[in-house]
């Protein structure tokens, strides 16, 4: 069976980040990601990729596409951006990797970017796993919640922030419109997230920021 061609992630993550423990977050007007910013934004523009404006725009309102819209949009889509770890890239917290089938499966005749953006940071493998604390992926854009680890307590913000930068750079190079990312990741969880060790409905860092720049973002587990 033929599988996702993938592009070589080499190019995609230049100066990367150390991965130490800093602590200076990225100012909000940085981004435009408050989450009235996030609205407002996508209102304003048709996005950097210079695609269609998002159903945020044309509905007006903060709504999400529809699951179904997001595995129509999947199929319609040449190249997605994808969470490396469920390729079989053994790049989680653990050390293990989240291979998923029905992923390659989905993928089998599109053009591949595989992203880690927690390693993409320069963070280890493994790694503590980390928590968002205060809210979720468009808070910490607002400087409104933070990722730290979940024991130590040590403040990953910043090289979150930065994994997420590096990984809407990859999509933006490669033409990605569409993300298919890990769920309940604090990087890449798209419908849930853990805050505070509570699962609740929300987005990761990473995710946020694919979505205010225009992509649309779905999770394996919507497929
Ligand atoms: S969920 Fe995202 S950040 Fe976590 S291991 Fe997978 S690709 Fe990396």
């Amino acid at each position: 069976m033929s599988g996702p061609k993938t592009f070589d992630q080499e190019p995609e993550f230049p100066g990367a980040a150390s991965g130490d423990d800093g602590d200076v977050q990225q100012p909000e007007a940085d981004l435009g990601l408050t989450r009235d910013g996030l609205i407002a934004d996508e209102r304003q523009s048709t996005g950097p990729l210079g695609g269609p404006a998002s159903p945020r725009d044309e509905q007006g309102s903060t709504a999400l596409p529809s699951q179904a819209e997001r595995v129509t949009t999947l199929q319609d889509a040449r190249v997605v951006l994808v969470s490396a770890c469920l390729l079989g890239e053994a790049c989680r917290y653990d050390g293990r990797s989240q291979r998923s089938e029905r992923v390659l499966a989905a993928l089998a005749d599109k053009d591949v970017i595989p992203v880690c953006p927690e390693v993409a940071s320069g963070l280890p493998v493994p790694r503590p796993p980390v928590d968002l604390r205060g809210g979720t992926g468009v808070d910490v854009w607002a400087g409104r919640a933070v990722a730290v680890e979940r024991t130590e307590g040590i403040d990953r913000t910043e090289a979150f922030q930065q994994g997420a930068r590096l990984a809407l750079e990859a999509a933006q190079r490669f033409g990605a419109t569409v993300a298919l990312l890990k769920e309940k990741s604090p990087s890449c969880g798209s419908q849930r997230v853990y805050e505070s060790g509570q699962l609740r409905t929300g987005e990761g860092i990473t995710t946020a920021l694919l979505r205010a720049k225009g992509i649309t973002v779905l999770s394996d587990e919507d497929i």
